[in-house]
């Protein structure tokens, strides 16, 4: 025994004094450069407080861009000074780029109605306040990953900002790849530049001014290293002279890009507790808890493949993983691609908000002007009870009702105890829109076909 005990403390030892000195260093941020750039940066954040109260009731949100009318994106011509090639050498010259302004006219409430959350609105203080006026909550698309050429993107002209740009081991810049291609007109910026953090927070700070609820935050994946600091004694001529800065000196792109996160978490959140943070994806990652929602994106149907690719079995085994994430109060929401033209809206549109809300996931869809949009409405409310599932039939009540879902390859007739707590003493048939199932002694009979889902509401809704 005292030989267990002794070869313990030495293999601690190392750990107990070798681990927190790295730690230091690789966390600390250099304190002139955020003074120089006036930039606060708070600190790693330990705790997961609940994500707010109305994002946790949603049940649907959506992100669709047909509800806005009269919307256009203009590129308003913006006078600028570029260094240019010319004949011999560059020469300063006076030309022409653009400036997005993002219109608004008008918001169709009705083929919203009942979404808490409409996601990829216009950068437009009219968008917001529209959202606002129906009582919606409205957040904009940002990104964080590249910068376009094409324009001002996220306010920055990527041609006066060099600095913001990351460069790979070669000291090459890096472009994006994306579906397989390789985006010329997009260039990949560095998370750890104080710079890229100063001109972002500021766009956020725009966004939130505007009145946003929060924003969106795309491409949240990893970030590959970021190079450039070794290649500023190369002076390229392109550009007015500039330096590429490290806030992190000795940390990871990934840690940098997690502590960026924190920052427009802590902004956003200096505008009120019930503004909020959704990361596509985040899920996995170790910044996850920055936002206080990950969204699952491409949740069974996608634009990228037919029909169904994950299982009833794969949604549970996300649901078991990100178990702690959902008891912080936090909330995955679960993309699912559905298009009038492509899917059969109904079938498929019940059984990924079944699959969604059994397992406590926020599904986000877009139903507006579909024979399902009445799902826009539906609220079950809380949970009364863990998912039931016998036989590939899983089943689930909610205060205001009960959904089932059938994953087996039969039909089936089953027959379902009523939770305790539910109320409701008949049910109405959403699929069917008319015909209700009585509760008989805390028993109901349901019918539902194979690999089909039902909703059921408390009759009393309608
Ligand atoms: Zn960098």
């Amino acid at each position: 025994m005292p030989r267990v005990n002794k070869s313990f403390v030495l293999i601690l030892l190392p750990f107990v004094f070798v681990w927190p000195a790295s730690a230091a260093n690789d966390t600390a941020h250099d304190e002139h450069l955020a003074a120089k750039y006036g930039l606060r940066v708070p600190p790693a954040s330990r705790e997961i407080p609940p994500a707010p109260d109305w994002i946790r009731q949603a049940e649907i949100v959506s992100s669709s861009a047909a509800v806005w009318e009269g919307y256009e994106f203009l590129l308003k011509e913006t006078p600028v000074t570029r260094l240019v090639r010319a004949r011999s050498g560059h020469t300063r010259m006076r030309l022409s780029d653009y400036y997005p302004e993002e219109k608004v006219s008008g918001l169709d409430a009705e083929s919203v109605s009942g979404i808490l959350l409409l996601s990829h609105v216009p950068h437009s203080a009219d968008a917001f306040r529209l959202a606002h006026e129906h009582g919606i909550k409205a957040i904009p698309y940002l990104h964080f990953m590249c910068v376009h050429t094409n324009y001002a993107d996220q306010d920055i002209f990527y041609f006066e900002h060099p600095e913001i740009l990351m460069k790979d081991d070669k000291g090459h810049w890096v472009h994006t790849g994306m579906d397989g291609s390789d985006r010329l007109h997009r260039f990949r910026t560095c998370a750890n530049s104080p710079s890229y953090w100063k001109l972002s927070l500021a766009y956020v700070k725009k966004m939130m001014e505007w009145g946003a609820d929060g924003v969106f935050i795309d491409n949240a994946g990893r970030r590959p290293a970021c190079f450039a600091t070794q290649y500023n004694s190369v002076r390229n001529p392109e550009f007015e002279p500039y330096v590429h800065e490290h806030l992190f000196p000795d940390a990871s792109h990934d840690y940098a890009w997690g502590r960026f996160l924190e920052a427009i978490r802590t902004l956003v959140k200096s505008h009120g507790d019930d503004k909020i943070v959704v990361l596509n994806s985040g899920i996995g990652d170790p910044w996850q808890s920055t936002g206080d929602c990950c969204m699952w994106e491409s949740f069974i149907y996608s634009w990228a493949w037919e029909g169904r690719r994950h299982t009833w079995s794969d949604v549970k085994a996300k649901a078991k993983a990100n178990q702690w994430y959902l008891d912080a109060g936090r909330r995955i929401v679960a993309l699912a691609f559905l298009e009038p033209k492509r899917h059969d809206m109904k079938n498929n549109s019940f059984w990924a908000f079944a699959c969604a809300r059994l397992v406590d996931f926020v599904l986000w869809v877009n139903l507006d002007h579909t024979e399902v949009e009445f799902l826009n409405r539906v609220h079950l409310g809380r949970g009364l009870e863990s998912v039931q599932e016998t036989e590939q039939v899983a089943h689930r009540f909610f205060e205001n009702g009960l959904i089932v879902l059938n994953d087996s390859l039969r039909d089936g007739e089953i027959t379902i105890r009523v939770a305790d707590g539910f109320a409701g003493t008949q049910l109405l048939d959403l699929y069917d829109g008319k015909a209700t199932v009585p509760v008989d002694e805390g028993m109901l009979k349901v019918r539902v076909p194979s690999k089909m889902a039902r909703i059921f509401v408390a009759h009393a809704t309608e």
